[in-house]
């Protein structure tokens, strides 16, 4: 690190737990955003600023006026500009050294396979379930660790699904694939501003933690928000023996 990068991440290297060592780890790190939204923008604005090396933010849509309530890296001036391009440009004036790579597209399975191969670590930020589980399915296969991140109304939660070990739940062990869910999304639903904000800088905070190795990651933990009481609580999330995408991985890892 010259000396510029010692002082733009001086904050960090001064914590004996990352320190320079873990800051090289952070500049080394590739991490997959995909929802370049209310929750994406804070994650990815943390990251950036972090010094996580390279970025890939993945998302179809353009910034839109009813998006400025909440989604932090866009200004009046961006309203019809692709998200993600947008995104980029106040991402880079944050920090110009960090690589940004950007998918202007609905991440589908195939794209899930590559962005997620190429990944260190995926932070799910989207807001709907067909995207949530494509992601899980290529984590549970490449064995990432994935950050699960969703706000609607005045609830929120978090998850860490850290895949590179055996033992860990997916996201279709917590709300499996065939199972009853209302779809229920922050285009057409309100949402509180801060709460995306709150859950998208904690997706942000479990990635360097796992990224530059240090802690006990959210885990196999859900971090449920209640916004009108302030409330946070927190439940285990085991494994299921009958889940089909973790089975399936199974299945692949004993051919
Ligand atoms: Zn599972």
């Amino acid at each position: 690190m010259n000396d510029d990068q010692l002082l733009r991440y001086s904050r960090h290297i001064l914590l004996p737990e990352i320190g320079v060592e873990g800051q090289e780890r952070l500049r080394r790190a590739r991490a997959l955003i995909v929802g370049a939204g209310g929750l994406g923008c804070p994650a990815a604005l943390y990251l950036a600023g972090a010094g996580v090396g390279h970025l890939t933010l993945a998302d179809a849509d353009k910034v839109d006026l009813t998006n400025l309530q909440r989604q932090i890296l866009y200004r009046t001036q961006d309203v019809g500009a692709p998200k993600v391009e947008a995104a980029r440009d106040a991402l880079h004036a944050l920090n110009p050294e960090i690589e940004i790579a950007v998918l202007k597209s609905r991440v589908d399975a195939a794209q899930a396979e590559k962005l997620v191969a190429d990944a260190h670590i995926v932070l799910d930020c989207t807001d709907n379930f067909a995207t949530r589980h494509v992601l899980n399915r290529a984590c549970v296969r490449h064995r990432k660790p994935l950050v699960s991140g969703a706000a609607i109304r005045f609830d929120a939660q978090l998850i860490v699904f850290d895949l590179r070990t055996g033992d860990a739940p997916c996201y279709a062990c917590l709300f499996p694939e065939d199972g009853e869910v209302e779809e229920v999304q922050c285009s057409v639903m309100g949402v509180l501003a801060p709460m995306t904000g709150i859950i998208g800088a904690m997706q942000a905070m479990e990635a360097i933690k796992l990224l530059a190795e240090f802690g006990e990651s959210l885990s196999g933990r859900l971090l449920m928000l209640d916004a009108k009481s302030a409330q946070w609580r927190s439940v285990r999330v085991k494994k299921d023996p009958a889940c089909a995408v973790c089975k399936q991985k199974g299945a692949q890892a004993s051919r």
